[in-house]
């Protein structure tokens, strides 16, 4: 019998009080006996409709099944068949919008927490498994790939699973993209992603890092050295400003900036190079969840006030309902329907305040959501001494620019096809340089798809 309880098992987390000062994970993970549970709420429906939801297909039926039988490698066989970087997205996937949305138990109650049993049967098998998977042997194919985020962390494993020679140059000095770089600690920790990456490593990928492809090397100078296929997975890293007064001064951070550092240099450690410390009262420009990380580390960085500052309504506004909550729980403070116009320094340059406008909703605009208008009359100052803007990113154009015949448009995003091939010969591309800001999986689907073009590209019809 199903266990037909209308809610899912709750996740343990850590006490927002004590979280908010800390970078350790807020959420713990099931234990086996709450997993247990959870995956008997699974009514093992025929037709299958979570797995729809998931944009790499994961059986999601099949494994939870596996977990109800505690058969917990069984289960991990069965994600990893196609998704190679399960623990992370148990992790980070917003699987309210995607496989947990389809879920029929979300009906008339909440969905089965598929997400929460991933990353159960993930950090399960982290923790068990003897060893890892024999590398293949070489198909003597060498294929290029330019960033070790998800897109191409998951093309470089595609295609060594397939015998290709892979190597990976990445610009940082660490792999893992935004993983690494961007989600902070106490959402998915870093030791978790090297694994991941240690995994790949024993596959025979060679991950190459401190290599900035347009700098070091063109693309055209990768295939000169034997390279026979470029894949393309180097993100949409380059941050948006607003464009307004004050956006020089000491004390601005683009959410890029101010999370790497945070998050890849260590910042919020004594004893590293870079330390940041933010000011006493803090103003997180934007509403996504890349404002809600960079709000939530400020917090933890020391910051007595952090406030969100979003144009719309919280109805409106587009991080995760979970993120939001967390947030808010950790104290962050949430100032709506209001737009900075300048950005106020002192003599020596530092921030000193925002100006800023209340705003109301008007008609939708082309993305369907009510257009803010400013409310005349209604400026304001905001006190603040750190201003985080966090509106939104681009791809790095240096690619699109020091590679002759790779074709992007309007918004700087490369042009691909169905296939992830691109309009110069041998080169593909996917991720978050093809779509623009999207997610982790999405990333991971794009890198999937062009190893497969790659490998029947190279190999023919034998791949
Ligand atoms: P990236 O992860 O950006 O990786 C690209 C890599 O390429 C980087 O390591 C970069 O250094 C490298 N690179 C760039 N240019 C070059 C070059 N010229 N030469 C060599 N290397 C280069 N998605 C979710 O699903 N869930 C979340 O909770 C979530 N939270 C997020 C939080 C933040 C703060 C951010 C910024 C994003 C978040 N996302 C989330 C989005 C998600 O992380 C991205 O969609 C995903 O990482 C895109 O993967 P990618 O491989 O295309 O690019
Ligand atoms: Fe759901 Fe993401 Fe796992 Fe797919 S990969 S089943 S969308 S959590
Ligand atoms: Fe189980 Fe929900 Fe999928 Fe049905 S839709 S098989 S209940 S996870």
């Amino acid at each position: 019998m199903p266990n037909m309880d209308p809610r899912k098992t709750a996740m343990p987390v850590q006490d927002p009080a004590v979280r908010r000062r800390n970078f350790e994970e807020v959420a713990k993970g099931y234990t086996e006996e709450m997993a247990l549970v959870e995956a008997q709420r699974c009514l093992q429906c025929k037709n299958r409709p979570c797995v729809s939801g998931c944009p790499v297909g994961v059986r999601i039926p099949d494994f939870i099944e596996r977990v109800a039988a505690r058969d917990y490698e069984g289960a991990y066989d069965i994600i990893a068949s196609s998704n190679s970087l399960p623990a992370v997205c148990g992790r980070v996937c917003p699987q309210e919008n995607q496989c947990e949305q389809k879920c029929v138990r979300g009906i008339k109650g909440e969905s089965v927490g598929i997400g929460r049993l991933e990353r159960f049967v993930a950090d399960w098998h982290m923790e068990h498994a003897s060893s890892a998977p024999a590398a293949p042997e070489k198909n003597g194919h060498r294929v290029a790939v330019i960033g070790a985020g998800p897109a191409g962390l998951t093309c470089a494993g595609g295609l060594a699973r397939r015998g290709f020679d892979v190597t990976i140059f990445e610009a940082f000095h660490r792999a893992g993209g935004v993983l690494v770089y961007g989600i902070p600690e106490f959402r998915l920790p870093k030791a978790i992603v090297e694994k991941e990456v240690d995994g790949l490593r024993a596959l025979g990928v060679q991950i190459e890092t401190d290599m900035v492809i347009g700098r070091v090397l063109s693309i055209d100078e990768l295939f000169e050295r034997g390279f026979e296929a470029v894949f393309v997975g180097s993100g949409a890293g380059l941050p948006s400003f607003m464009g307004i007064e004050g956006e020089g001064l000491l004390g601005v951070y683009s959410a890029n900036e101010f999370l790497t550092r945070v998050n890849l240099m260590k910042a919020y450690r004594d004893d590293y190079d870079t330390p940041i410390r933010p000011g006493k009262s803090v103003a997180v420009v934007g509403g996504g969840n890349v404002a809600m990380d960079a709000a939530r580390c400020a917090m933890r960085l020391g910051a007595e006030t952090v406030r969100i500052v979003y144009r719309r309504s919280e109805e409106e506004i587009p991080a995760r309902r979970e993120e939001i909550h967390h947030a808010k729980e950790e104290g962050v403070e949430f100032v709506m329907l209001t737009a900075p116009t300048r950005i106020l320094g002192d003599e020596k340059g530092f921030v000193q305040g925002m100006e800023c406008v209340r705003m109301e909703l008007g008609e939708p605009d082309s993305s369907g959501r009510r257009r803010p208008v400013p409310v005349e009359g209604s400026a304001f100052t905001l006190d603040c001494d750190s201003v985080i803007m966090a509106i939104g990113t681009s791809p790095n154009p240096l690619l699109r620019m020091t590679t002759p015949g790779l074709a992007a448009n309007r918004r700087g995003c490369i042009v691909v096809d169905e296939r992830m091939a691109t309009e110069k010969a041998k080169v593909y591309a996917g991720g978050d340089a093809v779509t623009g800001a999207a997610t982790v999986i999405l990333a991971m689907g794009a890198g999937k798809t062009a190893a497969e073009a790659i490998a029947g590209a190279l190999l023919g019809p034998e791949a």
